[in-house]
């Protein structure tokens, strides 16, 4: 799934390249009203994009596991093919499309597709405050499955949420009523300091500690990774079973 970093350097992109442009197509009928229109801006906001154009109306797209937005020159060939494409604008000198993003709609109110979020885990100033909150309200039974929970901190994917609890030796499968608000806090500006570097240079080229790296030494203590699914989506964890504990097993059942 693009994390929220992924997302923001997308929107640096496209913002570079067509805002303050006018749409010369746009494909396919549902966002054909979109043509003569010109962008005003390009928002990321945690794994959400929003495109805003002249005359109230926004494109929203989520790019959940599959989506990804790329920008051609007009007549060069595609790295994907056409259908796969869920949107395409084109503009007088370049040409943006959107492989495969399940959710593409156009809105009135650019803010209600995003309205649910908690505070972007990249915006600056970031507000840890209102995080702490939402998450002391959230019904989130572990760490794990907390941060990945959109409604707290939006941006967090299942990589960083691996990195964030590695580089504080916590286990996934914590209950969040066992970490104070101190630790909870810590969490979340590491998870921040982990992502911020990843606006300028793409995840691609970023070596993970334990994210994608099963049966692999910890680079702390050389334990291999081991990997295990969790939570109700049976999102994949890789930790260390030495520098953060083995995951919970279920209580046995008493007689
Ligand atoms: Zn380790």
């Amino acid at each position: 799934m693009p994390e929220g970093d992924t997302i923001w350097r997308t929107a640096a992109a496209l913002r570079r390249r067509i805002e303050g442009k006018v749409v010369s197509d746009a494909r396919p009928a549902a966002i054909a009203r979109l043509k003569g229109r010109r962008v005003e801006a390009v928002e990321p906001n945690g794994k959400h994009l929003l495109m805003r154009f002249e005359g109230g109306i926004a494109l929203h797209s989520h790019m959940r596991m599959t989506g990804s937005w790329h920008l051609y020159r007009p007549g060069e060939r595609w790295r994907l093919p056409e259908w796969r494409a869920t949107a395409l604008l084109s503009f007088d000198d370049v040409v943006a499309v959107c492989f495969a993003a399940p959710v593409m709609e156009l809105v009135r109110d650019a803010r209600a597709p995003v309205a649910h979020l908690g505070p972007d885990i990249l915006v600056d100033p970031f507000d840890l405050d209102a995080v702490i909150e939402r998450a002391r309200r959230s019904d989130a039974p572990s760490l794990g499955e907390l941060l990945l929970e959109q409604r707290v901190c939006a941006g967090i994917g299942n990589i960083y949420k691996c990195e964030a609890l590695w580089a504080l030796k916590l286990s996934a499968w914590m209950p969040l009523a066992e970490l104070d608000d101190e630790r909870l806090r810590r969490l979340y500006l590491t998870a921040r300091d982990l992502m911020r570097p990843n606006l300028v240079t793409p995840i691609a080229r970023q070596r993970h500690a334990v994210h994608g790296r099963s049966g692999r030494p910890c680079p702390r203590c050389g334990t291999p990774i081991r990997i295990r699914a969790q939570g109700q989506q049976a999102r994949l964890t890789y930790f260390c079973p030495r520098c953060q504990g083995e995951p919970a097993r279920k209580p046995l059942p008493t007689r």
